[in-house]
């Protein structure tokens, strides 16, 4: 079933997760095992990401050296069809153009289809580890909006309507970009180009998540945004997530975990009770379901699902 539609014909909302594919080596059995806690709750589909390619030089016995393809994780496409045959639930793999050609992404689309999977999430990946600006593949595609054209001009081409598409949101501006309208504007371009709804980078205070739900819905955004949310597990995520992900981290919050000095059970703690009233009050404020980025953990996350769903 596509996500518009579940998002259209649910009731009430629902929790949504993200999980990262297993490393290589795991098993397919280590990987439901992960996913299986989460499944009491009912999650209305899960999302895989996709992580590039990266390559690393190795010295040959000659001294010479050779460009080598590392690729540490299993595809997200494998873990769908592992998920989708385990638990009967929607999968939402992560497409992105980093690294790859639209011809490469067409051929995925074809296997998506062929697997009967129904959505994607369309994501234009950050740049190469030590590259500067993100540079697209040649032949690929430079910003997702032009991956999300690219995906509803396959669809055209063999004339169905396959994929319900998502598209990332940033309501502390993506990094890149020189202003937060700027970003909204080129949101509003992949939601133009065909996206159905938004899903959001996690962020720690809510006021920042409505702030932004506004100014997308002033600048024309009418598709479901919905919240992403993390809960913090690490005092050294304190430093570690505004630096990966660009975002604040509210003061009543560092200053709690920072009270808790090296008590590391005591910042877990934290942490989850900070997503739980996270949650609570999206849900109050009648978002239409929150999405979970995993992590491949599922303590915190189980207790925050038994907490608010
Ligand atoms: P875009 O929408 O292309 O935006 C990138 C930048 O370009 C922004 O600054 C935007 O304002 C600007 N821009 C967009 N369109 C235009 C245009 N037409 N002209 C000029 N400027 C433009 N990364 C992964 O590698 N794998 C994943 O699985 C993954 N999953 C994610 C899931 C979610 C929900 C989110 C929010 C992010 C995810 N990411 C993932 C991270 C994402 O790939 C990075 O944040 C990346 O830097 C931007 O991706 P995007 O799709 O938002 O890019």
């Amino acid at each position: 079933m596509k996500i518009k539609d579940i998002l259209k014909e649910s009731k009430k909302p629902f929790p949504s997760l993200e999980i990262v594919p297993p490393l290589k080596g795991m098993t397919a059995k280590e990987l439901t095992d992960s996913v299986r806690p989460f499944m009491d709750f009912c999650p209305k589909y899960i999302n895989v990401t996709t992580h590039r390619d990266e390559y690393e030089y190795r010295q040959g016995p000659d001294g010479t050296f050779s460009r080598c393809l590392v690729r540490n994780r299993v595809s997200a496409v494998a873990v769908c069809g592992v998920i989708m045959s385990e638990f009967k639930v929607e999968v939402v793999p992560h497409i992105i153009c980093g690294g790859t050609t639209a011809e490469e992404i067409e051929s995925k689309l074809y296997d998506l289809r062929f697997m009967g999977i129904d959505n994607v999430m369309a994501l234009r990946g950050d740049s190469m580890t030590g590259e500067k600006r993100f540079t697209p593949e040649p032949g690929g595609y430079g910003y997702a909006g032009m991956l999300v054209e690219g995906i509803r001009a396959f669809e055209r081409k063999i004339g169905e309507n396959c994929f319900s598409i998502g598209v990332g949101g940033y309501p502390e501006k993506h990094f890149e970009a020189p202003n937060l309208e700027t970003d909204i504007d080129n949101l509003k371009r992949k939601v133009d180009a065909g996206a159905d709804y938004i899903i959001t980078q996690m962020f720690f205070d809510n006021e920042v998540y409505y702030r932004y739900v506004g100014k997308c819905r002033d600048a024309g955004i009418t598709v479901p945004i919905i919240p992403g949310l993390k809960p913090l597990s690490t005092a050294r995520q304190v430093s570690m997530l505004p630096e990966s992900f660009s975002l604040d981290i509210p003061v009543g919050l560092t200053e709690a975990i920072r009270e808790a000095g090296d008590d590391k059970r005591a910042v877990y703690e934290i942490g989850t009770q900070w997503c739980i009233m996270q949650c609570r009050d999206l849900l109050a404020h009648g978002v239409p379901a929150v999405h979970f980025y995993t992590m491949g953990k599922s303590e915190n996350i189980v207790r925050i699902l038994k907490e608010c769903f």
